[in-house]
């Protein structure tokens, strides 16, 4: 069975921002890491913990996301490591499909370690079965397993974990699925921490801010250009910039701004 490795065990920073989901997803849907994946990653688990620690820096320190996008990150050895974690939106479907799928990665790329391991598969296995039988309020997912590429302009998650999912998830082994009440990890509770945006005794999200300060929000959680956009246009109006681009200090001002 599956393990769970905890955001403090991974190393995990803090998340900026986080959007809790309304409904329950319809799913799950799988990705890849999309570059190279050092093949030593087999025989190294500290080198998962890594590879998630930087995919983590990339999303929120260039993309500018409140966290890592992704639910959780699946390794090579049957491990899932807690991404946003479920009952969460995650940001890696892209815009206008988070809120259907949560989304798992798989650490395996367009080279290097490009077939996943067994273990990776049974792991795999494991998680989407695990989402699905999640207690209520934590927002179990319903049985469509699909690719990031099934609604996105992306190769991900790769020809090999594609055709995979086509053939209906299968494990190595031809095993069954677990049972329902098996031996399923049980879900540590909520492990994520946000720096709350307080306002009176409220904690506000950002889309919350910026809803009750009257700005349209669209964007689905995801702190892509949309959110910049309205970050910009808040920031020119109140006078806390009047150019150029917006980098994480001006975004930090624009969230802690009172608001008038
Ligand atoms: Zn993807
Ligand atoms: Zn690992």
């Amino acid at each position: 069975m599956v393990q769970l490795v905890d955001r403090d065990q991974w190393g995990a920073r803090s998340p900026k921002g986080m959007t809790v989901l309304q409904s329950r997803p319809k799913g799950v849907k799988i990705h890849f890491v999309g570059d190279r994946v050092d093949p030593a990653i087999v025989n190294s688990h500290g080198k998962c913990l890594a590879l998630a620690k930087s995919i983590q820096k990339h999303h929120m320190d260039t993309n500018l996301w409140g966290d890592i996008g992704y639910t959780g990150l699946a390794c090579p050895h049957r491990q899932l490591l807690l991404g946003r974690g479920p009952g969460l939106l995650p940001a890696a479907n892209g815009n206008g499909l988070n809120s259907d799928h949560y989304a798992i990665m798989a650490m395996v790329g367009t080279s290097g370690l490009v077939v996943p391991p067994d273990d990776m598969l049974h792991g795999l296995v494991d998680a989407i079965h695990w989402l699905r039988r999640l207690p209520a309020k934590e927002k179990p997912c319903g049985q469509e397993v699909l690719g990031h590429r099934d609604g996105w302009d992306t190769d991900c998650p790769g020809e090999w974990l594609y055709a995979w999912l086509q053939r209906g998830c299968p494990r190595p082994d031809g095993g069954a699925p677990p049972a329902p009440g098996a031996d399923m990890p049980p879900w540590p509770g909520r492990v994520l921490e946000y720096p709350p945006a307080a306002v009176g005794d409220d904690v506000l999200t950002w889309q919350k801010q910026m809803r009750r300060r009257g700005w349209p929000i669209t964007v689905d959680g995801s702190y892509g250009s949309q959110s910049r956009d309205i970050a910009r246009q808040f920031q020119m109006e109140k006078g806390l910039r009047t150019s150029g681009k917006v980098g994480r200090d001006d975004w930090e001002a624009a969230w802690l701004a009172p608001i008038t």
